[in-house]
């Protein structure tokens, strides 16, 4: 009798601190396997039945969402037609011709149902791969990345994977940690073919970053490879989605210049900008590494190929004077949240505007001549509610485009990126084609609070 005195109370604890109660199939409902039929880029269906050993299934659910690294995804529950019965056909198709749902998305799902008693129950939740069924893939997998092309020869993805191992293995010791989720790098071969899962249609893509995917998808025309463009390329975008994974906090965003400096610092192509810096840096007119931010611009193409290469100037004269573990160190307090000023100060022990001045010096710059920026006064009276507008608001503006003169396909075919959507949303305005004459890289917008898609554009 003493037992049930005490338990009594426990049982109702649980009950109530479960929220709703969902019991599992064993407890009456049992769902047969899944079967899911992918028809890419237009839809995919999932089919299953409920069977309940109680009362009869009166409501059915089917829930699924977009399974991303580092960014919540919103999860959808769609109520599902069903004949009420004991045993009940389950069937819902995702109609995905109208959303940009990526090639390989992982997608997890399940099923609900409610019986006439009130009783809601669920099947155990499965993950499948959103597979690009259209063509004949070939893969080459490592422990960490996976290439798949289509129609090229085999040398081509050996290639490609090849500079992708080579990339992370050396991008690992760079940011001093491993990869949270595999990289998967998809190879088209034509604009129509990766066009057609894109809900805009697009005639000026040559590429696309998806960082909470861990994805790059590249379109290259040419049978063979092309060793420069790969070598330039692959280990700037996989640098890109690395560092995503290594030092996302949407609360401490990378500053781009840093973000593209070690996309360049990363490439196994000299980029041969150290010049241009340095020549800048004489004439008093190097660009401040504080304002370059949040991007780039967009109209001035002299002074975004400076902004790139002071960039990568920057990472180097970094990791000479710190070394690779004061970057790692670096990445890691952005990863815990600590803003730019704070993360040099804790990583490296100085603060950005010293930073800054040590690094102009380094290339040639006058003592004293980068301007330390002066820190936000802390208010002595209560703010008035007058808007102030403070040097990162770009950042908040993932439509406006920034720029890079590198990595492009071929010397004659610039590349361009613009921001597009974020994944299955295209709220987004594309650029107007005259702001997309210039290259830029997708690589610029991955650490922008929202997870952003960004396009790699070839002008052709
Ligand atoms: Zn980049």
């Amino acid at each position: 009798m003493k037992k049930r005195i005490f338990l009594l109370p426990i049982i109702i604890l649980l009950l109530l601190s479960g929220g709703v109660y969902v019991a599992r199939a064993e407890d009456g409902v049992t769902f047969a396997p899944t079967e899911v039929a992918i028809d890419f880029p237009n839809s995919i269906t999932f089919d299953s039945r409920a069977v309940s050993a109680d009362a009869g299934i009166v409501k059915a659910q089917f829930i699924y969402y977009l399974d991303r690294y580092g960014a919540s995804d919103s999860t959808t529950r769609e109520n599902i037609d069903i004949e009420p019965g004991k045993d009940v056909a389950l069937y819902y198709q995702w109609d995905t011709h109208d959303s940009t749902i990526i090639p390989w998305a992982p997608i997890v799902y399940r099923w609900r149902v409610i019986d006439a008693n009130g009783n809601r129950y669920e099947s155990e939740p499965q993950r499948i791969e959103y597979k690009d069924t259209r063509f004949d893939w070939k893969e080459r997998s490592g422990d960490n990345v996976t290439v798949l092309w289509h129609d090229k020869p085999d040398i081509f993805g050996d290639k490609v994977f090849a500079i992708a191992q080579k990339a992370i293995d050396r991008q690992r010791k760079l940011f001093g940690t491993n990869l949270a989720i595999p990289i998967r790098i998809i190879v088209y071969n034509n604009l129509g073919e990766f066009s057609d899962w894109h809900s805009v249609a697009l005639d000026w893509v040559g590429g696309e970053a998806f960082p909470d995917f861990g994805v790059t998808t590249q379109i290259v025309t040419s049978k063979l490879p092309d060793s420069y463009w790969l070598n330039a390329v692959i280990p700037h975008e996989i640098s890109h989605l690395y560092l995503y994974q290594a030092a996302y906090n949407p609360a401490a965003p990378v500053p781009v210049w840093l973000n593209e400096g070690i996309a360049q610092y990363n490439q196994f192509t000299d980029e041969g900008a150290e010049s241009m810096v340095k020549r800048a840096a004489r004439r008093g007119d190097l660009i401040p590494l504080t304002s370059l931010a949040a991007g780039f611009g967009q109209h001035d193409e002299a002074r975004i190929r400076l902004s790139y290469a002071e960039g990568l100037s920057a990472v180097k004269y970094l990791v000479a004077t710190y070394g690779e573990e004061g970057l790692a160190r670096l990445m890691a307090d952005y990863r815990k949240g600590l803003v730019t000023d704070d993360a040099f100060q804790d990583a490296l022990g100085v603060s950005m505007g010293q930073f800054q001045q040590d690094w102009a010096e380094y290339v040639g710059a006058p003592a004293g001549s980068m301007i330390t920026p002066t820190p936000w006064p802390l208010p002595t009276f209560p703010p008035t509610p007058t808007p102030m507008t403070f040097g990162d608001a770009d950042a908040a503006t993932p439509a406006s485009p920034t720029q890079a003169p590198s990595p492009s396909p071929t010397s004659a075919a610039p590349a361009s990126t613009a921001t597009p959507p974020p994944t299955a949303a295209a709220s987004t305005p594309i650029p107007p084609k005259d702001e997309r004459q210039t290259p830029f890289c997708p690589g610029l917008f991955i650490l922008l609070p929202i997870p952003l898609l960004a396009i790699f554009l070839r002008r052709t």
